[in-house]
């Protein structure tokens, strides 16, 4: 009975070792067809506790990135909205200029227009109504 007890622990234990490697061959398409040995290699580490401390450490890093990437976006007064074409939207930093621009599209072109603010925060864009 002890046995099918350690049994079971084993195939946990395993599951969670695997789980590791799953997740990095998923989220890394380039390490896709490798290895359990050989994704240890690519990471230079020799067990898995060294290659989770250096998943630890990436993902450290690319939270650092994404905090820098807000910082810039706030600096650049910008974002990285898209259209449907795949152009970056225009940006209105104020309200009032995205009305004035409503305004003037429906004068001259007779196109309506709709503001919508920013998702990132970043400002107003225009979308067609
Ligand atoms: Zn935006």
């Amino acid at each position: 009975m002890n046995l099918k007890k350690s049994l079971k622990s084993i195939k946990r234990k395993m599951y969670g070792k695997e789980k590791v490697f799953i997740t990095i061959r998923t989220v890394y398409t380039h390490l896709s067809d490798l290895s359990n040995k050989e994704i240890l290699d690519y990471y230079n580490v020799y067990s898995l506790s060294e290659l989770e401390q250096h998943i630890e450490h990436i993902k450290m890093v690319l939270r650092d990135k994404v905090e820098n990437y807000k910082e810039e976006l706030k600096e650049l007064d910008s974002c990285f909205c898209m259209d449907s074409r795949g152009d970056f939207k225009y940006l209105y930093p104020s309200k009032q200029e995205a009305e004035r621009q409503i305004k003037f599209s429906w004068e001259t072109k007779r196109v309506k227009l709709k503001l919508y603010p920013c998702p990132f925060h970043c400002g107003w864009h225009l979308a067609k109504v």
